[in-house]
C-alpha cells in the first residue's frame, strides 16, 4: 500500500536527488501499460524535464556477438573510474519473444553493474517498436535528471531498432568484427551511414592484424558514403574490448564530436529535430491505435476491401472511401 502512496512529486524529488531506488520505481512506472501509470508516468517526467538534457547520449549497435556487451563494460567502467556517472539502457524490440536477448542476461556487465556511479536497465519489453523506443526515450530523461552524464543505449544490429536509436541519441557508434573472407559482408551500408564511428572490435592476439585491415578497409568505404553528422567526419578505429586498448581513445573521440558540434550548433538542431520527429511518430502511433480500435470503421474497411478485390471499385476510389470513413467516424464523432 505504500508504494502506491508515492506521488509524482515524491518520484521527482528521488529522482533529482540521485536515489536509484526511486528512478527505477519511475522507469517501472513508465514501463507499465496500465492507463494509471501512463498519467503519472507523464506527470513524473513534467516535473524532471528541466532537468533533464544534460547527458552525452551515445547508441551503439553491431550484430549479435559483435561485442556490444562486452565493449559497453569496459567503456563504461572506464568512464565510471574517470568521474562519469554512466547509464545503460537497451532498445530491444525482440525481448518479448526472446526474453531479454540483450542486456537481460544478469551474468552480462557483472563489473560495471557493481559500479556505484553505473546504472543498467534491461530493454522494457513487449510492444511495439515505438512503444519500446518511447519507454526508452523518457528512462533517458529520468536517468538525465538523476545526474547519470552519460547514456550508452545499446540495441541490436538487426531490423530497424538502428534507425530507431540514431533518432534518440547524438553520437551512434556502429561495433563491427572482422569475419572470414569479405570483412564487409553481412553488414549494410544503411548501417554504415547511420554511423559516426566504426568501431571494428576484438583487435587483440591473432586477431589484431586483421582488424586493423578492416578498419583500413571502412576507411575507404566511408569515402564514398553520406556522413550522418554534418561537419563530422566519420573515421573507422579498433578497440579490444577485453585489453582495454583503444577505449580511452574511443572517449576522445566523442569527446571531440561533442565539442566540434555543439561549437557549430549542429547539437541542438538535431537534438530539437529529433524531438519534433519524436511527437510526430507519437501522434501517427496514436492515430492508428485509435484506427484499429474502432469497430465500426473496421467494419466500413472490411466492406471497402472486398468491393475493390471484387473489382467493383478502383483501388484509389476504395482509398479515398476508406479515407472518408476515417473522418466520419473518428474526426465528426470526436467533436461532439
Ligand atoms: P554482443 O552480442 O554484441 O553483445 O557480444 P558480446 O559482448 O556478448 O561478445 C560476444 C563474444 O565475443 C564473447 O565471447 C566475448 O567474450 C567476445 N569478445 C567481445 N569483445 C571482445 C574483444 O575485444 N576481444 C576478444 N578477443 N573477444 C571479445
Amino acid at each position: 500500500p505504500l508504494r502506491s502512496a508515492l506521488t509524482a512529486e515524491d518520484y521527482a524529488n528521488g529522482i533529482i536527488a540521485g536515489d536509484r531506488v526511486t528512478l527505477s520505481r519511475a522507469i517501472t512506472v513508465i514501463e507499465s501499460n496500465a492507463p494509471k501509470h501512463f498519467e503519472l508516468g507523464q506527470e513524473i517526467i513534467q516535473r524532471i524535464l528541466p532537468y533533464s538534457g544534460g547527458a552525452m547520449r551515445v547508441g551503439v549497435t553491431g550484430v549479435p556477438g559483435a561485442g556490444k556487451s562486452t565493449f559497453i563494460e569496459a567503456f563504461g567502467t572506464y568512464l565510471t573510474k574517470n568521474g562519469h556517472k554512466v547509464a545503460v539502457l537497451a532498445v530491444d524490440p525482440s525481448s518479448s519473444l526472446t526474453r531479454g536477448s540483450i542486456l537481460g542476461d544478469k551474468t552480462r556487465m557483472e563489473n560495471l553493474a557493481r559500479q556505484k556511479n553505473a546504472f543498467i536497465r534491461p530493454s522494457p519489453s513487449g510492444g511495439s517498436l515505438g512503444g519500446v523506443t518511447r519507454k526508452s526515450r523518457e528512462t533517458m530523461l529520468l536517468c538525465e535528471a538523476a545526474g547519470y552524464d552519460t547514456i550508452l543505449v545499446e540495441t541490436v544490429g538487426v531490423g530497424q531498432s538502428e534507425t530507431m536509436v540514431r533518432q534518440m541519441v547524438d553520437y551512434f557508434l556502429v561495433i563491427v568484427i572482422t569475419g572470414a573472407g569479405d570483412e564487409l559482408q553481412g553488414i549494410k551500408k544503411g548501417i554504415i551511414e547511420l554511423a559516426d564511428s566504426i568501431l571494428v572490435n576484438k583487435a587483440d592476439g591473432d586477431n589484431k592484424m586483421k582488424a586493423l585491415m578492416a578498419r583500413a578497409d571502412y576507411e575507404q568505404i566511408l569515402h564514398y558514403l553520406r556522413q550522418p553528422t554534418e561537419g563530422w567526419k566519420t573515421k573507422a578505429y579498433t578497440c579490444s574490448s577485453i585489453t582495454g586498448e583503444g577505449i580511452p581513445e574511443m572517449w576522445s573521440v566523442i569527446e571531440d564530436f561533442r565539442e566540434n558540434v555543439t561549437k557549430s550548433g549542429i547539437f541542438i538542431k538535431r537534438r530539437k529535430e529529433q524531438t519534433i520527429e519524436w511527437v510526430r511518430a507519437m501522434a501517427g502511433e496514436y492515430l492508428q491505435n485509435r484506427i484499429a480500435r474502432c469497430a465500426e470503421l473496421t467494419k466500413c474497411r472490411e466492406e471497402i476491401e472486398r468491393r475493390v478485390i471484387e473489382g467493383a471499385i478502383t483501388p484509389t476510389s476504395a482509398a479515398k472511401a476508406l479515407t472518408a470513413s476515417m473522418e466520419r467516424l473518428l474526426f465528426t464523432n470526436a467533436r461532439e
